[in-house]
């Protein structure tokens, strides 16, 4: 037996990887300074694994960005507007692909499957040719040799690679590309052959989707390719996230070394795993969840392992994470504030290491090498599942007492409609953003400061209300219509509302991946949800008294709450859910009391908590539906509803984002030039809709003609007095000259259109 892991993370123990790439774009270090600091992580990761006694060690699963945008520029698959003519792709080049600059836009970026990481879609032209543009596996795997670590070098597998990829300007899949991609694939594998390696990774986690027919026969045949010309090296196939399902089928035909399985999130993979006969191949057991932060339960996953080993040969068997470790923050011991029986119950990526090497240890050498420890850990688990801290019966009990009545509106849709009308007195193609604006350094500094104690609440108050006051003036100087306070209270928009709820926990330095250099810090969410006291009512209607305009109440919903936060797993999601749906009830109520007309419940997570495999969905959009109408159903016809989602597709969910029942939904779509709506056009969707006409990510300035073309183009798909204007997503991100610059031009745009 051997242990392992699927990927470390690579933002650093206090994130040094984000402080460094930010200072190469804002040219305060150059790139040997910007190196050095990536090769000083590389090698602290692997010291650390080392330290806790894993086996085999990865490589090349770091990245200065993205690790699908590595994959492409391995390939070669460089679009032709970065006009890059090179031998290999320079970190110039590579940037301006992942973010865009002043000349050039950057490429499409979507979640990461069922994560809140971020990765950037691979983009195929017409007749794409590849080659390899970028050695960073080789550099990486030699890198490791001369510290003494013989690593397997990860990658996006060829599948998931393709699949995940789109054509820019045809419609046919984008499997057509596979006979020129697996050759360069070969040469990857006798590349780090001659260097020596002995295993390579493939991730290929399109294996927890449902494969259409040709996927799966490209599948069995990439395999057979690559490991035909493979030489000595062995081949470790991995999937996560999901169980294998029926894909599970075509294990006895792929021609791989190792396969991966999931043990956390795919729940039938453990009968997969009986049920095939995997005696000629290793199988790896993600046996610790790489995406949560829950202690492991040492003695429920040594009887999990307990149950497959006899169908398995045991000299074959890895223990390892379910996924990368990628998802995981880094390290519990900086965790010096946290309350001390909560942090008893959580593990973090180099606990993970741990836990790891503690369930081999009982394997290999007995449960006697292991025996006090298994003990604690029991104890722990035990102490979680009766403190008070998780229970609350009050909250059990509202819960129980949800009726169907309190899930609808007074009214149907077009009836509301009119009355908001008539309340809100709107211009056609009314103009607002999504919700924040640019939270500077000076912003993150009083808040910073005064978490700390360093300055008093008045005067942090005073500093927040100075904030709202200037970006209220400037909305009304740019003249939009509906305005938002802009949320500079909020540090982030879950963890500002669990703050403010009992049954969160927060980390000072649970820092994760969530795109590029940005990283979050997502709460800890161990106990039953109770609202203690209003939680914006106060901002809102302070904004509000200082403009005739609507402002809009901001909320962030039951969905999104959850799903970027680490959840407890001691009961069902869609309870968490339905409690943190009772929470914003009463909050939207509140809002309403205080004379909001206009309360955004932004719910950017909806589509990325869908399950993989599409059995699952009626389920889980039944309970989601179901608290998002909790939420919004408790007011009178004329309060407007809006919702926001970001990056999302919505062909095949289309009439469940009806089924919200929402007033307005804004949405991500400049990026795709307005392709998004062709699903609500079909749909004949009958609310407003925002569709984002400028990308928040870059920091480049739309111009008015870029705009109105968007917008005439959403015109084709949807009535004029559906349509709203607003910028794809909030705005924290940027500067505040972009930001003015931008929305002047944005509004600009919807007048011209006024006139048509
Ligand atoms: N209201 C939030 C903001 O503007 C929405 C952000 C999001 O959808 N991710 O920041
Ligand atoms: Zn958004």
């Amino acid at each position: 037996m051997k242990s392992t892991i699927l990927g470390f993370p690579r933002i650093g123990k206090k994130r040094e990887l984000k402080f460094a790439v930010e200072k190469f774009w804002r040219g305060e270090i150059d790139e040997p300074e910007l190196q050095k600091v990536a090769a000083h992580l590389r090698r602290e990761h692997l010291l650390l694994q080392k330290r806790a006694r894993i086996d085999y060690l990865t490589s090349n699963d770091f990245s200065f960005y993205d690790q699908m945008l590595d994959m492409s520029c391995t390939l070669g698959a460089i679009p032709e507007r970065y006009n890059f003519k090179g031998k290999e792709v320079d970190l110039k080049t590579y940037f301006q692909m992942a973010r865009g600059d002043k000349d050039v836009t950057a490429m499409e970026m979507t979640k990461w499957f069922d994560t809140n990481y971020h990765y950037i879609v691979p983009e195929f032209s017409k007749n794409q040719k590849f080659s390899i543009k970028s050695y960073k596996y080789l550099r990486e795997y030699t890198e490791s040799k001369k510290l003494l670590f013989n690593t397997r070098p990860v990658f996006i597998g060829p599948l998931t690679f393709l699949l995940l990829g789109k054509n820019k300007f045809e419609e046919e899949s984008t499997l057509v590309h596979l006979d020129k991609v697996l050759p360069l694939y070969q040469k990857i594998i006798n590349d780090l052959e001659k260097e020596g390696a002995s295993w390579i990774q493939f991730d290929e986690p399109i294996l927890s989707l449902d494969l259409k027919e040709d996927e799966k026969k490209a599948l069995i045949y990439s395999y057979k390719q690559l490991s035909s010309k493979k030489g000595g090296v062995k081949l470790f196939l991995t999937s996560y996230f999901e169980d294998y399902g029926q894909n599970s089928k075509l294990f006895p035909l792929l021609e791989v070394d190792a396969i991966h399985f999931d043990l956390c999130a795919g729940t039938n993979n453990l009968e997969s795993i009986k049920s095939i006969d995997l005696k000629e191949k290793v199988v790896s057991l993600g046996i610790v969840d790489g995406r949560n932060i829950w202690r492991n339960h040492l003695a429920q996953s040594i009887a999990k392992i307990n149950e497959v080993l006899p169908s398995l040969c045991n000299e074959n068997v890895w223990l390892s994470t379910s996924c990368s470790l990628l998802h995981s923050p880094y390290d519990l011991n900086f965790e010096k504030k946290i309350d001390q029986e909560i942090k008893n119950w959580l593990s973090f990526s180099v606990q993970k290491l741990e836990e790891v090497s503690i369930i081999k240890d009982y394997f290999k050498k007995g449960i006697k090498s292991v025996e006090q420890l298994l003990r604690i850990n029991d104890y722990a688990m035990r102490s979680k599942k009766n403190s008070l801290k998780v229970n609350r019966i009050e909250v059990k009990e509202k819960v129980s007492k949800i009726t169907g009545t309190m899930l609808k509106r007074k009214s149907e849709f077009k009836k509301r409609k009119l009355t908001q009308e008539k309340a809100l007195g709107l211009p056609k193609f009314p103009t607002t953003t999504i919700g924040s604006f640019p939270q500077t350094k000076e912003v993150r500094t009083m808040r910073s400061s005064f978490k700390k104690g360093k300055i008093p609440l008045q005067e942090y108050t005073n500093f927040i209300r100075e904030k709202t006051q200037e970006t209220l003036k400037i909305q009304e100087d740019l003249g939009l219509d509906v305005l938002v306070h802009g949320e500079f209270e909020r540090n982030d928009m879950v963890e500002y509302f669990g703050e403010l709820i009992e049954g969160f926990a927060f980390t000072i330095n649970g820092w994760v991946q969530s795109y590029g250099s940005r990283c979050v810090k997502p709460p800890i969410i161990y106990g039953d949800l109770k609202r203690t006291s209003p939680m914006t009512v106060g901002w809102s209607s302070y904004a509000q008294s200082l403009t005739k305009k609507p402002v809009k109440g901001m909320l962030t919903g039951p969905v999104t709450m959850l799903k970027w936060s680490f959840v407890r797993n001691d009961i069902p999601y869609d309870q968490v859910s339905k409690q943190m749906a009772l929470v914003l009830r009463d909050e939207v109520n509140d809002l309403e009391d205080a004379g909001i007309k206009i309360i955004q419940i932004d719910e950017p997570a909806l589509k990325e908590a869908m399950p993989l495999k599409s059995s699952k969905w009626s389920e889980y959009f039944n309970w989601s539906i179901q608290s998002f109408r909790l939420c919004s159903s408790g007011i009178k016809d004329e309060t407007q509803i809006h919702t926001h989602m970001c990056y999302s597709e919505f062909n095949d969910i289309i009439d469940n984002i009806a089924a919200l029942d929402a007033d307005v939904i804004s949405i991500e779509t400049s990026r795709s030039q307005m392709e998004l709506l062709e699903a609500f056009k079909n749909f004949q969707y009958p609310s407003g809709i925002g569709p984002g006409v400028y990308d928040i990510h870059s920091p480049r300035v739309p111009t008015k003609d870029e705009m109105k073309e968007l917008l005439t183009k959403a015109k084709e798909y949807l009535n004029s007095d559906q349509l709203w204007v607003n910028p794809d997503c909030g705005l924290k991100t940027r500067g505040w000259k972009e930001v003015t610059a931008s929305l002047y031009k944005m509004v600009e745009a919807a007048k011209e259109l006024r006139e048509l």
